[in-house]
């Protein structure tokens, strides 16, 4: 296998186009790749293809011209209706073209798909990302990368017109798994700072006396820092939905049950992001956590 990297003549097919496909796309474009697109919802395709990207009506006929096919999409289930059957990518994808997996899924729906990609003759990364649109965007992700470690030197300067830092941890799927022991930090992190700032409300402050001080101190952090302002506000504009933060926390309970391990805290965040759901709150931002403390404390 060469160690040479994908060209700007190649061409990148990105499937799902939702907040994070339509802005490595657009990351791409902005860096002179020939990008063609696919999603289920033709009309998120429409302000890419302003910018010069080739729509096509199905996957399949998107992999039978791509160089590199990316994925991001919200779970096992949307990638299977993409990659496989009449239409699915699988059956169209040119023999040595590759599948990069930027989505959030079930590490054993990843060994899956590796094997699925291995059949149809096409290699296969798993990379995850950490960050959000800001960050896709500009290509300055953290990408965690598991797979086959030649076709990751193949692919990983490619990997940096996405990334500021590009992370190899392993086999197939191992990608998947970093990212939701990442992701369950992410909501355990959402869920305290919530309860310190419905906490400091029944104490007396408002909620921006309490942002404002605590990212004066070294406590502050990525929650507190990045969300708490817009939680001030109001702002729950979706960077990263309550939906697929939901998504993954069920997913970290699968790994749960099949490695034993025992995690006190995150039964309790389980089910206070399931009641947020249940509330209607799953298309917001997952920051929208801090309302159901605030509801169930009476402050709203
Ligand atoms: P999103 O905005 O909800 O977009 C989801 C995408 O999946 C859309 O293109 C949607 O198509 C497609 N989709 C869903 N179900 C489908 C199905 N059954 N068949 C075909 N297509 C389907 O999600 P996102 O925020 O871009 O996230 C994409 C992935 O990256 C997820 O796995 C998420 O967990 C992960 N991720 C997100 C962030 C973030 O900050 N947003 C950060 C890191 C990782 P339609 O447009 O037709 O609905």
């Amino acid at each position: 296998m060469t160690t040479l990297s994908v060209d700007k003549k190649a061409i990148i097919g990105v499937i799902g186009l939702g907040i994070m496909g339509s802005s490595f796309a657009l990351n791409l474009l902005s860096r002179g790749y020939n990008v063609h697109v696919y999603n289920r919802t033709k009309e998120k395709a429409q302000p890419l293809v302003k910018k010069g990207a080739t729509f096509h009506s199905t996957p399949r006929d998107l992999a039978s011209v791509a160089d590199v096919i990316m994925t991001s999409l919200t779970d096992e289930a949307a990638i299977d209706s993409v990659a496989y059957g009449e239409d699915g990518f699988l059956n169209g994808a040119k023999k040595g073209a590759s599948w990069i997996d930027l989505s959030t899924i079930d590490p054993s729906a990843s060994l899956k798909h590796s094997e699925a990609a291995k059949q149809a003759g096409l290699y296969r990364l798993d990379t995850p990302v950490v960050g959000s649109k800001e960050l896709a965007s500009k290509g300055e992700l953290i990408i965690l990368v598991g797979g086959n470690y030649e076709v990751f030197e193949k692919y990983e300067s490619f990997l940096k017109e996405l990334g500021k830092s590009i992370i190899y941890l392993g086999s197939d799927g191992n990608g998947h798994k970093m990212k939701l022991a990442i992701n369950l930090h992410l909501g355990l992190l959402a869920e305290s700072f919530s309860e310190a700032l419905a906490f400091s409300q029944k104490l007396g402050f408002d909620t921006k006396t309490f942002v404002e001080t605590i990212n004066k101190t070294p406590i502050g952090n990525y929650i507190s820092q990045g969300k708490g302002p817009k939680i001030v506000e109001g702002n729950f504009e979706p960077a990263f939905s309550l939906n697929n933060l939901f998504k993954d926390l069920k997913l970290i309970n699968t790994q749960i049950a099949k490695t034993g391990a025992i995690l006190p805290m995150t039964k309790v965040a389980m089910e206070e992001y399931s009641r947020a759901v249940q509330n209607g709150d799953g298309q917001k931002d997952f920051s929208v956590i801090a309302l159901e403390i605030q509801r169930k404390n009476g402050l709203i």
